[in-house]
């Protein structure tokens, strides 16, 4: 950045969304000049509504579409909401006149002194920043959860710096950091997701969750999931002390599964933190996010009892493999959250049973021949949305398949095509917005529907 972020004195606030308003209000109660703008009327028009702008408002004002590009050129520091894409006009023209632009997360950062544990990855960040927050709080630790999972950390810090952060990036909102710096980063996966927003590139998109250890030192802890070649090979690259935690081998330093239990073996000791079983989310995928927290823990010297009393009483989030009811000896689950390749193939291979898979929507360049492999027990493929020509020209001739014209009728072939003893599947490998507001709008009229029956 050009000078300090202290000394910026009028921001530009780009995306009327969560993180943008919070930051408008950060940035406001702290006495910057603020003036915000979104290419959407619709959310530029219900700011004034907002809670911020009622205790704010007369710091921060509104550009108009007319003004927006001089009201840019004037500030010190475009601040952007994690959906505004860096091709956004306003953000381009911001970069060519060298004014600094930074996300919500990072404008954030110069308002804490808190401790910050940053988790990153494909898929899980959810549920491993949960167990996380869970655990240091049973602790006895100041913890606030927040970041992409819900809550925007300017809003958090508006309030009160806790003692620890736990943050969920996203890649988008790694990509707008720039001085940015976690205490202990957590890498669970890489795979394939977003390619549509990253120049179509699997490298891009991995460099961009690699830059959670940007400014990584020898202080810097860094917990990562030994079975996945981009977060093992940061291990090798980075001056962080490594942490590995792994589902299919034993490791002479990490977390690891030893037949029933999860272990972790650290300084030297070998220690049971409990059985799987114990561990409430279904499949492999959601023990190795209670594997990154064991490990997150032990770099923070929290104690066994606090993890195992916080594992033991840690339940899933709604839309992750979540049992909506049994109906005739079939279960229905609803595994909305599943919105990229990878997610649905660890809900394929946690399913116990034949199934009747209902996947689609909006492809976001998925490989949906990551599929194949995880088909055999699948009675049937329901397509749903957009991208149902891609999948069944992906899975031609591997599963039998159906359309459906919307989730009511992929639930009512779901029923038709399952026997008792199956589940039908709700995991659509796609992002929701050709046909849903989001993935949770999605889940619940999957949930509707199964409630109909
Ligand atoms: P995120 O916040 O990264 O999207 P969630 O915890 O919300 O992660 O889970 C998203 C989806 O990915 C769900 O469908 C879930 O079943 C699946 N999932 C959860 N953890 C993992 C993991 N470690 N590896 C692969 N898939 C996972």
């Amino acid at each position: 950045m050009n000078k300090p972020f202290a000394q910026y004195r009028r921001f530009f606030v780009l995306g009327m969304a969560r993180s943008g308003i919070a930051a408008s209000g950060l940035l406001a109660k702290d006495g910057r000049t603020v003036t915000v703008y979104d290419d959407d009327p619709l959310a530029l028009g219900k700011f004034p509504a907002t809670d911020i702008a009622r205790q704010f408002g007369d710091r921060i004002a509104i550009a108009s579409p007319e003004g927006v590009m001089e009201v840019m050129a004037s500030s010190d520091c475009v601040v952007l909401s994690p959906g505004v894409p860096l091709e956004n006009r306003v953000v381009q023209a911001a970069l060519t006149r060298g004014i600094p632009v930074i996300g919500e997360i990072e404008a954030a950062y110069h308002f804490t002194r808190a401790r910050i544990v940053g988790v990153t990855g494909t898929n899980g960040k959810s549920t491993t920043v949960g167990v996380i927050g869970d655990i240091l709080k049973a602790a006895g630790i100041d913890t606030v959860v927040a970041g992409n999972i819900g809550t925007p950390v300017c809003d958090v810090l508006r309030e009160r710096d806790p003692h620890t952060l736990v943050l969920e990036l996203s890649s988008f909102q790694l990509d707008t950091t720039d001085e940015f710096k976690v205490d202990v980063a957590v890498l669970l996966n890489v795979t394939p997701d977003h390619l549509d927003r990253y120049h179509h590139s699997f490298d891009e998109y991995a460099a961009s969750k690699a830059r959670i250890l940007r400014h990584a030192s020898d202080a810097t802890r860094y917990v990562y999931n030994r079975e996945d070649a981009a977060a093992n090979a940061l291990a090798d690259q980075t001056p962080a002390r490594g942490i590995p935690f792994s589902s299919a081998r034993v490791l002479d330093e990490g977390v690891y599964f030893d037949d029933e239990f999860i272990v972790r073996s650290w300084k030297g000791q070998r220690d049971q933190v409990l059985t799987r079983r114990e561990f409430t989310p279904v499949g492999v995928h959601n023990l190795e996010n209670a594997l990154a927290a064991v490990a997150v823990a032990t770099v923070l010297d929290v104690s066994l009892d606090a993890m195992r009393t916080a594992l033991r009483a840690y339940r899933p989030l709604p839309h992750r493999m979540e049992l909506v009811r049994v109906v005739g000896g079939v279960a229905y689950v609803n595994d909305s959250k599943a919105t990229n390749v990878d997610a649905t193939v660890k809900s394929l291979i946690s399913i116990e049973g034949h199934s009747v898979l209902i996947l689609g929507g909006r492809d976001k360049e998925g490989d949906f021949a990551m599929l194949l492999p995880h088909l055999r027990d699948v009675r049937r493929a329901v397509l749903i949305g957009e991208a149902s020509p891609v999948i069944r020209r992906a899975l031609a001739g591997h599963v039998e398949m159906a359309d459906a014209r919307d989730m009511a009728d992929a639930v009512r072939i779901g029923r038709e095509s399952a026997h008792p003893g199956d589940t039908v599947l709700l995991a659509p490998a796609c992002a929701s917005f050709d046909m849903f507001k989001n993935y949770q709008e999605r889940g619940e009229v999957f949930r509707a529907c199964v409630n109909r029956l």
